[in-house]
């Protein structure tokens, strides 16, 4: 058996009844913080309640990835991610999760010397070709629309439930166990040590985290962040790219929240912002929001006028207001050495190889002491 197949093996049986931490949630940003504990040496449990990783957010995610993010918390952890997906050394399969068709960030000309900065940053840190154009009609296949635009050749995009699968690989060759299947009831603390309940027994914990995205806004007792969560709908559409429609790199235009990427050499995937907040977690896809997005990014994309709409995938994220964000990446739940991650605002693939690290040393040091 591969690492990778490895990772589906633990269906709903033998729950250990102690470990170091507890992960809640084998989406991306549990994954990540399991392999990093994992490789630090703590005995770590995964328990996810459906029967396969990367059920929520991570599974449905277009996966673009970039260096640069407009908020500085963000960009922090999105800049040594991004080399991260680059280095194949970091990955049980031998090769870099990252497709770097490029990425493009559009905005309003009066950020061109943020952007011009940020790109020197990138440069500096990861040896990459990082620049700032203005006045140009066109930037690697994508329309720009006036603005200015911060070009990142080395990005582009990861498949999330990939990069999900080697991180639990990884996790449990270094002696995780990952329980898929459970579902965690409740967090109660017991004596010094919190006891995770789930639907197939219990687990005692040194410390427990949730990475349970969307589902921590309306979390099982114990796990309620202090930092209050929303869930917020996503909704993506992919559509047919045929020629003479050009290849392009990633897109976002902050100017308008306006999103797209490439999926493969003949699709594209599209997004625009979906205002609905702490609608359920699998909420039907929206027709005239898949129609509207379609003809938003026409101005980027012209193509897409006689381009054929294939699927439309909806999901949600875990998000958290400026004034509301805790900082630091574990918020408290009032349950001692109970955490809750951060809500990632829509950008958990980007952030999750850093993510997961500083998580994962945080953890360590709670599992034994209190942290602030
Ligand atoms: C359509 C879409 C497109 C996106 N595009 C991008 C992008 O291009 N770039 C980017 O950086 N980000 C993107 N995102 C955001 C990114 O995918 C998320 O931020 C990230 O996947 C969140 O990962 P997570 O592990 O925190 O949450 P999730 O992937 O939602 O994982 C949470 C897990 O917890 C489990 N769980 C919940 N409750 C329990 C419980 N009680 N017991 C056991 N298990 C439980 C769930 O089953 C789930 O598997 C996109 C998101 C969507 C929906």
């Amino acid at each position: 058996m591969s690492q990778l197949d490895a990772v589906t093996s633990h269906h709903g049986g033998g729950l250990p009844a102690n470990a170091d931490v507890v992960v809640v949630g084998a989406g991306i940003t549990g994954a990540s913080i399991a392999h990093h504990l994992a490789r630090r040496g703590v005995s770590v449990v995964v328990i996810e309640q459906s029967r396969h990783h990367a059920a929520g957010a991570t599974g449905r995610s277009g996966g673009m990835v970039r260096a640069y993010d407009p908020d500085p918390v963000t960009g922090e952890l999105a800049l040594p991610s991004l080399a991260a997906y680059r280095d194949a050394g970091c990955w049980a399969s031998g090769r870099a999760p990252l497709h770097a068709v490029g990425a493009v960030t559009a905005d309003h000309p009066v950020q061109g010397s943020a952007l011009r900065e940020a790109a020197g940053q990138i440069n500096g840190a990861l040896s990459a070709s990082a620049h700032v154009v203005a006045d140009q009609d066109e930037v690697a296949g994508i329309r720009l629309a006036g603005g200015v635009a911060l070009v990142e050749p080395e990005a582009g995009w990861v498949d999330p439930a990939e990069v999900t699968a080697d991180w639990l690989a990884q996790a449990r060759v270094d002696g995780a166990v990952v329980c898929h299947g459970i579902r965690v009831r409740q967090v109660e603390a017991r004596g010094r040590r919190p006891m995770v309940v789930t639907d197939a027994g219990t687990v005692s914990a040194g410390a427990v985290v949730a990475a349970v995205g969307p589902w921590a806004s309306d979390p099982v007792p114990g796990l309620r962040p202090a930092s209050p969560v929303r869930s917020r709908s996503i909704q993506v559409s992919i559509v047919e790219r045929r020629p003479p429609a050009p290849p392009h790199a990633t897109f976002v235009d902050l100017r308008t929240g306006l999103y797209a990427k490439p999926v493969g050499s003949d699709r594209t995937l599209l997004g625009m912002p979906h205002l609905l907040w702490d609608s359920p977690v699998d909420s039907p896809p929206e027709p005239a929001h898949a129609q509207a997005t379609v003809a938003a990014l026409t101005v980027h994309f012209p193509w897409l006028t006689t381009a054929t709409q294939l699927s439309t995938v909806r999901g949600a994220d875990a998000y958290v207001s400026p004034g509301g964000q805790a900082p630091g990446l574990l918020s408290g739940t009032g349950v001692p050495h109970v955490w809750c991650v951060r809500g990632w605002n829509g950008g958990g693939v980007k952030t999750a190889p850093e993510a997961g690290r500083r998580a994962a040393e945080a953890c360590l040091a709670d599992a034994f002491s209190d942290i602030a």
